[in-house]
């Protein structure tokens, strides 16, 4: 169809602005059209002012409202969709695709090579991440709590008691040692490190009972208690930037 004349113009409609492109095509009456991208199209016959175009667009703004919603909609969707597939997680230095599975019971789980999310609405988002999220928590929980049980067996010949296992964010140091609150503090972030890498900051940090300090003694007991801990250090400040 051969155009005329192009004008883009903006109009004022109980739905807020509109500002659509105004075709003069050789067509018989005005039409409307609603793109997938949300741009509004009028052609109209050549003596058509632009007037009676403006008019034309006002009268029908909600249905225009309505398509360019539902179309944002399914952009949104399809980016949201496009996004599952791409999520990646790293768990323990393993990379894991992150998937959605409609399921009635909502919980996620690691299976294969995937971490996969149950779910009753899989394209809502926000719980998707909630429930990836709270997931990953007791799991980094459960982790953590093994890697401390595991160290804590070399420390009990030392008189050492189990301490209390505090996960937090943090953006400078992977763990600290409470001696006189008797507490762990270990850094979420580790979960992405492989297991040696976490278990070096452990036996650091339980280290620090016998000696708060960063003293020679200190680092003999280290090293007795971690012989590997210089390359665990090195790989795990390599595989997790804080
Ligand atoms: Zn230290």
């Amino acid at each position: 169809m051969d155009t005329i004349s192009t004008d883009i113009r903006t109009v004022s409609t109980p739905c807020g602005e509109i500002t659509y492109t105004f075709e003069r095509k050789k067509v018989k009456n005005i039409n409307l059209r609603v793109k997938h991208d949300g741009n509004v199209y009028v052609s109209a016959p050549k003596r058509v002012p632009a007037k009676t175009a403006d008019e034309f667009v006002i009268s029908r703004s909600s249905m225009i409202q309505q398509a360019v919603t539902s179309f944002a909609a399914m952009e949104l969707m399809k980016e949201r969709q496009k996004n599952l597939s791409d999520d990646k997680a790293v768990i323990l230095g393993n990379e894991y695709s992150i998937r959605t599975m409609a399921d009635r019971r909502e919980y996620a789980e690691i299976f294969g090579g995937s971490v996969i999310i149950h779910m009753k609405n899989t394209a809502d988002s926000q719980r998707r991440i909630s429930i990836y999220t709270a997931w990953l928590k007791k799991y980094t929980e459960e982790v953590f709590l093994r890697i401390m049980h595991d160290v804590h067996e070399k420390f009990v010949p030392l008189g050492i008691a189990f301490p209390q296992l505090k996960i937090r964010s943090m953006t400078a140091r992977w763990g600290s040692c409470h001696t006189y609150k008797k507490m762990i503090v270990l850094n979420r972030r580790m979960i992405e490190a492989p297991l040696n890498c976490i278990s070096h900051v452990v036996t650091h940090e339980f280290c620090h009972f016998i000696h708060p300090d960063h003293s020679r003694q200190f680092y003999t007991l280290l090293d007795k208690m971690c012989p590997t801990w210089r390359e665990d250090k090195k790989q795990l400040e390599k595989l997790v930037i804080l």
